[in-house]
């Protein structure tokens, strides 16, 4: 408690001024398709590093950024960051992957979202069929309609939508035909215990074959070793994600790890 409130005055105050200090930076994360292993994009997540403070964790000064309504101005930086860095890697004879960037409840409901995705791309000559945005879904449950509208206009622009944390929020399954959604992310706490755990081993061909029925892909977060990776190819998960194939780096870095072609 007292932690939390320290760290909403401190970091918050701190927060503010991220921005324009230059102090927020981007990892990617490698995202592998489960029949090859072939790398098929990276996931962006921010990192925050203040020199007086050391990095802060996202799991830690997001949910401030929210409560103190920075997250769309946060969001923004990543969005414009991510075009910036694809158009880099389009530059070095880079393609045929996609970066994921992470959306926030807040930045969903921004009036000009669809303005600000469609002019990120074309200010850095993206195609959008690079860009994939991941929500929560939470997010998805404030304002629906609206939030429904939203995302039939990005799906127009030609970014994919890939639901996040699959399985932890109010599953309200509704929302699976109503949003035009391209992929699940089983969310690591499944991913976890398999394959041991019987429950999660159920949960997890559970949440892939009513994907497929939907006729959306699936990707699991956090795998971490090579027998949830078997496990989950062998139910038929689509994707992989995790600290087994690569850990979230700087650019640089991914450029040496995963070299053209
Ligand atoms: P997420 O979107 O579900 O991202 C996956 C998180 O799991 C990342 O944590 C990643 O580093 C971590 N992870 C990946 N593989 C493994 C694994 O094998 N084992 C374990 N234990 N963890 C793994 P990170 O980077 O700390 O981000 C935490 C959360 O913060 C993200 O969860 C996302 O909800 C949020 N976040 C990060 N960047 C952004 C952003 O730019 N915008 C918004 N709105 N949220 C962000
Ligand atoms: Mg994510
Ligand atoms: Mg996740």
């Amino acid at each position: 408690q007292m932690q939390e409130l320290e760290d909403r005055l401190v970091l918050g105050a701190r927060l503010r001024e991220a921005i324009a200090r230059d102090e927020l930076s981007l990892h990617y994360q490698p995202q592998l398709a489960a029949a090859d292993l072939r790398v098929t994009g990276f996931e962006a997540l921010v990192r925050w590093n203040r020199p007086d403070l050391g990095p802060v964790p996202p799991g830690r000064f997001i949910p401030i950024a929210e409560s103190l309504g920075l997250m769309p101005e946060v969001g923004l930086w990543v969005l414009n960051e991510t075009c910036r860095q694809l158009s880099a890697w389009l530059e070095q004879g880079r393609s045929g992957f996609t970066v994921a960037v992470n959306f926030s409840a807040q930045q969903l409901q921004r009036p000009d979202i669809v303005d600000q995705v469609r002019e990120a791309l074309a200010r850095h000559g993206v195609p959008a069929t690079m860009l994939e945005i991941e929500l929560t879904e939470s997010s998805l449950m404030e304002n629906v309609e609206r939030v429904q509208g939203r995302l039939a206009e990005l799906k127009a622009l030609g970014v994919s939508l890939s639901l996040d944390d699959f399985g932890t929020g109010y599953s309200s399954l509704s929302y699976l035909r109503e949003f035009s959604l391209d992929k699940l992310k089983i969310d690591r706490s499944f991913v976890n215990d398999l394959p041991e755990s019987t429950d999660d081993a159920v949960i997890a061909r559970t949440i892939v074959a009513m994907a497929h029925q939907l006729r959306l892909r699936v990707a699991a977060e956090g795998v971490e070793n090579e027998a949830q990776a078997g496990f989950l190819r062998q139910i038929g998960c689509d994707e992989l994600q995790g600290y087994h194939f690569g850990r979230p780096a700087p650019a640089d870095e991914i450029d040496r790890k995963f070299p053209r072609d």
